[in-house]
């Protein structure tokens, strides 16, 4: 292997021993600190009745209690603006992100300079297995502002010594201009702005290979890891597809693929404890984490190793994964995963999980008959649903006249995803795109609540 094939070759490339010696270390380190600056976890370790004495090895970690996002909103609601778990003084603190969850109240994510420098590493060394390079030219077609990945994806990508190009959202018109100008080839988006883009390419009356991108670097939904998408997205665009994966609250790239394209690697062992637990765990009892192998299906949650501003332990994200493998063929060790979706997405049907992306993954897998556009409607709360479940999907031809592929839409969601479901085919062009994140379920009780609200008034 050549000596640049890796941003931090000994930590990509550390065998199981060595990782959790590192991380062992720098654990207890985090303890002592939090141990000694948050009155959250002072309170919150003490009703577990769970002493800093308590941790000796990483193992000791399952007997500490689960950390949610409904607790996090609850402390800043409480001790505003950051919340009692903030760790840091205020003073010290030198940026706020934010993250607006489905209440559309934000909750905010401190930084100090340390912490920015440690995203910063962790964010460029995702990138880099990505395949980025200094002699990239990277268009940034998400968001900037208060999006965690925003501004450190700013500081990564200009870190590797690649040109950082701040298009934002919303500026497709402008990206057309810039891209051939500036001789652009790679784009960090989300995959529903790839294909958004892709189509807006060709209304444009072009093809989006004559724009030259050759890398998209896609994140912030599960999408690029589902091979029909993938394959179209790769396929409309002439570019390699590699997704990364991160979260609001600890760190915004944690994964992320290697052009090997067999799921994402986990890139941060100096930074971040994985594991992934049963997601039905009690909230928030101790929960022994299940083994990282291949197959291993479940919920991430993560405990930070460095952080100085909002330490947390055992974060659980409601991110479904599935691990694919332990080894690679480029020689990084960090096991390699693919998001599932959000735990919360789920919907049940006649007892089976299932993950909207899982429809669309179906759905897609019959293109070009598909587009690959999906909604599923929900006429009442989730997550369980009566059966069938009512899918919409977008065909090529005219759907009066496409009985047939109806038929096999349903029995192939049948057959890979065991429910029942009810498919309608609309014509291409006619379901919503979205620019940022897809959304694949429409609420339809919500407009039915608005309509005889509106009624009564
Ligand atoms: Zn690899």
């Amino acid at each position: 292997m050549r000596p640049k094939e890796y941003l931090d070759r000994k930590i990509e490339t550390a065998t199981a021993k060595e990782t959790a010696a590192l991380q062992q270390g720098l654990l207890a380190s985090q303890l002592d600190y939090l141990f000694a600056r948050s009155e959250f976890y002072r309170e919150k370790c003490r009703t577990a009745g769970l002493r800093r004495k308590d941790f000796r090895a990483l193992r000791d970690l399952a007997r500490f209690p689960f950390t949610t996002k409904e607790e996090l909103r609850a402390s800043q609601a409480a001790h505003p603006p950051l919340g009692s778990h903030i760790a840091a003084n205020w003073h010290d603190v030198i940026r706020v992100h934010s993250s607006t969850g489905t209440t559309g109240k934000p909750s905010f994510v401190g930084i100090t300079r340390r912490d920015a420098k440690v995203w910063t590493r962790l964010t460029a060394r995702s990138f880099y297995t990505q395949g980025l390079r200094r002699t990239d030219v990277v268009v940034h077609a998400a968001g900037l502002t208060l999006f965690v990945a925003g501004l450190t994806s700013k500081d990564a990508i200009e870190s590797v010594g690649a040109v950082f190009v701040p298009l934002g959202t919303g500026a497709s018109e402008k990206a057309l201009t810039i891209i051939p100008l500036l001789g652009v080839n790679a784009m960090h988006c989300t995959p529903s702005y790839a294909a958004y883009f892709a189509d807006f390419v060709c209304r444009a009356g072009m093809d989006p290979q004559e724009l030259g991108l050759k890398k998209l670097f896609c994140g912030a939904e599960p999408g690029a890891g589902i091979p029909a998408i993938r394959a179209k997205l790769e396929q409309d665009w002439g570019a390699r597809v590699t997704e990364g994966l991160g979260n609001a609250d600890m760190a915004p790239i944690i994964f992320s693929e290697c052009p090997e394209q067999s799921g994402m690697h986990f890139n941060g062992p100096d930074a971040v404890v994985v594991e992934i637990i049963d997601p039905q765990s009690n909230d928030p009892q101790p929960g022994e984490s299940l083994p990282l192998e291949a197959g291993v299906t479940g919920e991430l949650v993560y405990t930070s190793l460095q952080r100085e501003c909002v330490p947390l332990l055992r974060f659980r994200t409601r991110d479904r994964v599935q691990v694919l493998g332990t080894s690679c063929a480029c020689g990084r060790t960090g096991f390699k995963l693919r998001c599932i979706g959000r735990t919360d997405d789920m919907l049940i049907v006649l007892g089976v999980n299932v993950f909207p992306s899982a429809v669309k993954d179906v759905v897609s897998s019959f293109h070009p008959a598909t587009t690959g556009e999906i909604q599923i409607v929900l006429d009442t709360p989730g997550p369980g649903v009566a059966p069938p479940l009512k899918v919409i999907a977008e065909c090529c031809g005219e759907p009066a006249a496409s009985a047939g592929l109806k038929l096999a839409i349903e029995r192939k969601i049948k057959a890979a995803l065991g429910v029942p479901a009810s498919v309608e085919l609309q014509g291409a062009g006619t379901l919503p795109r979205f620019e940022m994140k897809g959304q694949l379920v429409r609420r339809a009780y919500e407009n039915k609540a608005a309509v005889s609200a509106e009624a009564q008034s």
